[in-house]
């Protein structure tokens, strides 16, 4: 089951986005729309920290928290600050394909082991470390995970329109995802 919508020209955009700042990344990333001039940011992007991802968007457009899956459940401050002080009502979550915090068990020994030795953390430090917080961080699957975020932060900020997106980095594509 393919559950993600593509998009590859305008008509593919879902028409719950179509006339707000969710169409235009779209189509600014995607579709090479010519960049418009921002004075004040559109809305809020929530992107993992991979590196093999950077969004095509014109200045200002966007505030971006990058964390670790684009989880951002212990970013809530800075989303908060976004959609009061920015003044955005809208959010893009983005999670990605072959994301690292998928199955961190599976890295644990590489952790333990780089942290110490790129870190200089002794080998207790950098275990106690990964035991403590690798359930924090571990989003399971991509798509599920970015999902379930969509659910909890359209209830937390109701009257924000949030989008649950995703990124191939084998094509360097937004993708919408779809619910239910
Ligand atoms: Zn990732």
């Amino acid at each position: 089951m393919d559950r993600l919508i593509s998009v590859l020209s305008q008509k593919d955009i879902p028409s719950d986005y179509l006339n707000t700042p969710i169409e235009l990344l779209v189509k600014y990333h995607n579709l090479n729309t010519s960049f418009k001039e921002y004075s004040s940011a559109q809305l809020l992007i929530g992107m993992c920290m991979d590196n093999r991802k950077h969004m095509n968007i014109p200045d200002n457009f966007a505030y971006i928290i990058r964390s670790g899956g684009a989880n951002l459940r212990y970013s809530e401050f800075k989303v908060s600050f976004a959609i009061s002080v920015g003044d955005v009502k809208h959010i893009v979550l983005i999670g990605h394909s072959q994301c690292g915090m998928v199955n961190l068990v599976s890295k644990k020994d590489l952790f333990i082991k780089k942290l110490s030795e790129n870190g200089g953390w002794s080998i207790e430090q950098a275990e106690e470390h990964f035991n403590n917080y690798a359930p924090m961080f571990e989003i399971g699957n991509e798509i599920d995970f970015i999902l379930s975020e969509t659910v909890r932060l359209r209830l937390r900020y109701p009257k924000i329109i949030i989008a649950p997106m995703f990124y191939k980095v084998e094509d360097n594509l937004l993708y919408f995802i779809k619910e239910n």
